[in-house]
C-alpha cells in the first residue's frame, strides 16, 4: 500500500470511527490524538491496568510495605519502588486547608475498612478537586504512595477514577474491571471508562471473529496459551484472574516469540549470507603465551576461551559478546583470540572507547607478546602525519599484526590486509553503525587483491564477502533478560568469576563531616606504599567549569590536606598525551594520589591503587559507581571504596518523609554499593531504578518497546520464547513447512522488509 493510499484509508477510518455509535467527531478526534484511528486500533487498545479486588493491596498492606522501605529494605515485597499502586477505597472526607493568603490545599481522606486510612493531597486546582469528590464515593487511586511525616499513607496528585454504582457492584462481586489510558482530551470529550468499555465491547463483537491466529496449535498447546481471539477478549473483559493471567501470558509470548524469531532469522541470515574464516585454532603463539603467564587462568576464562576458539574454527563468522565484570580478565582472553588470528596470517584490531584505554591496551599487549614475534601498533587520533603514514603503511602491507586504537581504526584512510578479527572493548560506547562499518572495512581487506590467495576462495564456493570474526567485550553487566534481547543476535560468553587472588573491596558510605578521618585513612594507606584515587563528578556540564573545579580541588587537597604527599591530576580537558603521561606517572608510583574526574572510569589498571574516595557520590549513576570502584581491588591487597556524600543524606535516611524520586534513588544507589559488589545484582537494581530504555538507550541498542512483556519481570518467558523461536528457525529456516504457515504469514507481515533474502515471501 502506498503512503497516499494509506492516508486515504486512514482518513476513511477516522470517519468510520466518527460514525460509530457513541463516538462522533469530537470523541473521534480525541481518540485519533492517541493514535486510535480504526476499529482495529480500538480492538488493540488494551487496558493499562485492572482493578481487581483480589489483587489491590489494602491500605494496611501498603503502609507495611512503605514502612519496611523506610527502615532500609530496598525493594520490600509489598511495594516496589518502580511500581504504581492501585488502591480502591471510599472517600471518607474532603477537607480544604488554607496556607497563607493565596494557597489552599485539598486533602481527601480514604478509608478501605482495613483499619488504615490514607490521604490524597492536591496542591493545585484545589477548587476543582473539592468539587468533584464527595464522601461515600468509591474510587480507584493509582500513583506512588509515600508516608508523610505522621506516618500516614499519602498520595500526591494521583490518578483517581470514580467507580460507578454498577461497577462497584461488579467489583465487590469479584469481577475484574479494566482501566484504560485516558487523556484530558478524552475525558473532556466524555470518553469515560464506561463508554470506552461499551465501544470496545461493540468492536469485539464485530472485529474479533476476523482476527487471524498467529501461533501454531503446537506452541499453544505446549505452553498452555489460549487462542488469540480468546486472549484479546479476556484482556478487555477478564472472566477471572486466571483467565486474565493466561491471556496476558499469551500476548507477551506472542510478541516475545516474534521478536526472538526476528533475531534467530537475523542470525540465520548472517550465516547464509556471510562467509567467515575457518581459523585453525591451534595456535603456537597462544600456547606459548599461556606457558609464560604469571598466573593461572580462572575456570571461567578457560571456558570462554573454548567458546571463542570453537567459534573461530567455524566457517561462519563469529558474533560473540564477552561479558565480564571489571577486573575479571577479559583482555587476556581477547589477546589469545588475536594470537589465533596472527597464526592464521590475519590481522586483528582491538578498538577501545578512549585514547587512554587504547594506550593502556597497547602497552599491556606489547608486554604480553614481547617474545612472540607479533607486531602491535597503535592508531589513535592526533598522531603526527609522518608517524601516521608509516603506521598506515605497516597496516596495509600486513606487517602489523595487531592494531590497537580508538574509532580511528575504522576511518576510511585505513586499509587493512586480511583483517580477520575485530575486538571491540566496552561496546556500550560503540554504536551498531560503527560495528557495521568495521565489518565493511574488514571485508574489503580481503578484496580484491587478496582474492586469489584466500584458500576458501579457491574452492570456489560462493561470491559471498568474507566477514571478520567479531568479539564484543563489555564490562557493563547487563541483566540476563536484557542481554537476551539487546544482544539477541550475538552469542554470549560470560566470565562470572574473578581471579583467585582478589579480596572483596570494602565499601562504605561516609559523610562530609567525616572527611578529616577519611583523609587520615588515605594518608595511612599511602604510608603503607599504596596509592589512592579521589574522584568527583563534573560540577557543571560546562567543560571549562570542570577544568576549574578539578584544578581547584586538587590544589586545595595538595596544599591544605596532603602537603606531605604527591598528587596528580587527571581530567577530561587534558590532551590525550597529557592524560597518558599522568596515568603512566601514576602507574609508576610518582603520585600517591590521583585526583580525577570520571575519566578514570573505564579500564585503567593500576593494581597498587587500593583506595578510592568518590566525592559527591550521590551524583553518580549506579553502573558508573560500579565501574569506578572497579579501578581498585585489582591486586592481592585489601582495597577500599569510600562514597562521600552530604551529611543531610544521613539525616534523610532516618526521616519519615524522604521524597520519592531522585533523592530516594540516590540513597538506594549508595546502599546498593555498600551491600554488593556483584555487577549483575547492581545492574538489576539499576534497571529497577531507571528502566531498560535508559540503561542502554533504546534507539542505540535496538531495544524493542514491548507492549505487553516486561523485561524486568518476564525473564523466564523471554527464555521460553527465545528457545522456541530459535528451535523453529533452526528446524525450518525458511518457515516453509505447512505447519509453520501461520508463523510465516505473521512473520512476513512484521518483518518483510528486513528479510527479502530469506526467500520467505
Ligand atoms: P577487565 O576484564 O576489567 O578488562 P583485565 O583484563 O584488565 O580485566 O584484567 C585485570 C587484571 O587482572 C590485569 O592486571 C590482569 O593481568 C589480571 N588478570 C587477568 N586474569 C587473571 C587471572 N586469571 N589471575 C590473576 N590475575 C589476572
Ligand atoms: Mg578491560
Amino acid at each position: 500500500m502506498s503512503t497516499s493510499e494509506e492516508e486515504q484509508a486512514g482518513s476513511k477510518q477516522i470517519s468510520s470511527l466518527q460514525y460509530m455509535k457513541g463516538v462522533g467527531p469530537r470523541r473521534a478526534e480525541a481518540l485519533a490524538a492517541e493514535g486510535i484511528l480504526t476499529s482495529q486500533d480500538l480492538l488493540h487498545f488494551y487496558p493499562r491496568a485492572y482493578i481487581d479486588r483480589n489483587a489491590t493491596p489494602s491500605l494496611r498492606v501498603l503502609r507495611a510495605g512503605l514502612q519496611r522501605q523506610q527502615q532500609g529494605e530496598i525493594f520490600p515485597e509489598e511495594y516496589s519502588l518502580s511500581a504504581e499502586s492501585i488502591v480502591v477505597a471510599t472517600i471518607a472526607d474532603v477537607k480544604e486547608r488554607r496556607f497563607g493568603k493565596q494557597r489552599t490545599i485539598v486533602i481527601v481522606t480514604l478509608d478501605d475498612n482495613s483499619g488504615v486510612k490514607a490521604e490524597i493531597v492536591y496542591f493545585n486546582q484545589a477548587h476543582y478537586f473539592k468539587k468533584i469528590f464527595a464522601p461515600d464515593m468509591l474510587v480507584a487511586v493509582s500513583g506512588k504512595p509515600e508516608l508523610n511525616k505522621y506516618g500516614r499513607v499519602t498520595f500526591h496528585h494521583p490518578e483517581v477514577e470514580r467507580i460507578e454504582a454498577d461497577d462497584a457492584e461488579l467489583y465487590s462481586a469479584g469481577r475484574i474491571l479494566p482501566k484504560y489510558r485516558s487523556t484530558q482530551k478524552m475525558k473532556n470529550a466524555g470518553l469515560n471508562t464506561r463508554l470506552m468499555r461499551s465501544l470496545i465491547a461493540g468492536v469485539i463483537a464485530r472485529e474479533l471473529p476476523k482476527v487471524e491466529e498467529t501461533l501454531t496449535p503446537a506452541l499453544m498447546e505446549k505452553h498452555s496459551l489460549p487462542p488469540l481471539q480468546t486472549a484479546i477478549r479476556q484482556m478487555h473483559f477478564p472472566d477471572s484472574r486466571d483467565s486474565l493471567t493466561a491471556a496476558s501470558k499469551r500476548m507477551k509470548f506472542d510478541e516475545l516469540f516474534y521478536f526472538e524469531l526476528f533475531l534467530a532469522m537475523r542470525q540465520q541470515g548472517a550465516r547464509i549470507t556471510e562467509r567467515g574464516i575457518a581459523f585453525n585454532s591451534k595456535s603456537k603463539r597462544a600456547r606459548k603465551l599461556l606457558e609464560q603467564l604469571p598466573f593461572e587462568l580462572t575456570a571461567a576464562q578457560r571456558r570462554v576461551i573454548r567458546e571463542i576458539s570453537s567459534d573461530m574454527g567455524a566457517a561462519s563468522p563469529m558474533n560473540r559478546l564477552l561479558q565480564g565484570d571489571v577486573g575479571s580478565g577479559k583482555t587476556i582472553v581477547a589477546l589469545l583470540a588475536m594470537l589465533v588470528a596472527v597464526d592464521n596470517d590475519c590481522q586483528s584490531v582491538l578498538m577501545a572507547p578512549t585514547e587512554l584505554l587504547a594506550e593502556q591496551h597497547f602497552h599491556s599487549l606489547q608486554d604480553y607478546v614481547r617474545d612472540l614475534d607479533v607486531k602491535v601498533v597503535q592508531l589513535v587520533g592526533g598522531q603526527r602525519s609522518k608517524t601516521r603514514r608509516l603506521l598506515l603503511e605497516e597496516i596495509a602491507s600486513g606487517k602489523a599484526d595487531i592494531i590497537v586504537g580508538t574509532h580511528a581504526v575504522f576511518e576510511s584512510s585505513v586499509e587493512y590486509r586480511r583483517l580477520g578479527l575485530a575486538v571491540i572493548d566496552e561496546q556500550h560506547r560503540f554504536g551498531v553503525m560503527q560495528r557495521a562499518r568495521l565489518k565493511q572495512r574488514a571485508a574489503a581487506s580481503f578484496y580484491p587483491d587478496n582474492l586469489r590467495e584466500d584458500p576458501a576462495e579457491k574452492s570456489g564456493t560462493t561470491e559471498q564477502e568474507v566477514m571478520p570474526d567479531i568479539l564484543v567485550m563489555s564490562a557493563t553487566p547487563i541483566p540476563r533478560t536484557l542481554s537476551m534481547t539487546v544482544y539477541g543476535d550475538l552469542e554470549v560468553s560470560v566470565i562470572d568469576e574473578l581471579p583467585k587472588n582478589r579480596k572483596p573491596i570494602q565499601t562504605r558510605v561516609v559523610f562530609e563531616s567525616q572527611l578529616e578521618k577519611v583523609y587520615d585513612f588515605i594518608r595511612e594507606n599511602a604510608r603503607k606504599g599504596h596509592q589512592a584515587y579521589i574522584v568527583y563528578p563534573l560540577v557543571e556540564k560546562s567543560e571549562k567549569m570542570e577544568l576549574k573545579s578539578a584544578s581547584e580541588h586538587s590544589e586545595f587537597l595538595a596544599d591544605a590536606v596532603f602537603p606531605d604527599l604527591k598528587l596528580g591530576l587527571l581530567h577530561g580537558q587534558m590532551l590525550w598525551y597529557e592524560k597518558e603521561d599522568t596515568m603512566r606517572a601514576f602507574k609508576d608510583r610518582h603520585y600517591d594520589i590521583l585526583v580525577a574526574t570520571t575519566v578514570v572510569e573505564v579500564g585503567i589498571d593500576v593494581p597498587n591503587a587500593t583506595l578510592m574516595l568518590i566525592e559527591n557520590a550521590e551524583r553518580f549513576g549506579l553502573s558508573q559507581l560500579h565501574q569506578l570502584r572497579g579501578r581498585v581491588g585489582r591486586g592481592a591487597d585489601q582495597s577500599y571504596c569510600l562514597l562521600a556524600t552530604k551529611d543531610h543524606f544521613r539525616f534523610q535516611l532516618k526521616r519519615r518523609d524522604v521524597e520519592a524520586g531522585e533523592q530516594k534513588a540516590a540513597i538506594i544507589r549508595l546502599k546498593t554499593m555498600e551491600e554488593t559488589s556483584d555487577g549483575f545484582k547492581i545492574a538489576e537494581v539499576d534497571l529497577q531504578l531507571r528502566g531498560p530504555g535508559d540503561i542502554l538507550g533504546t534507539k542505540q541498542s535496538g531495544l524493542p518497546e514491548f507492549m505487553f512483556a516486561n523485561l524486568l519481570t518476564d525473564g523466564d518467558l523471554i527464555q521460553l520464547a527465545r528457545n522456541e523461536a530459535f528451535e523453529v528457525a533452526g528446524r525450518d529456516p525458511h518457515l516453509r513447512s505447512p505447519e509453520n504457515a501461520v508463523l510465516r504469514r505473521r512473520f512476513r507481515s512484521l518483518y518483510q522488509q528486513e528479510f527479502g533474502f530469506l526467500d520467505i515471501a
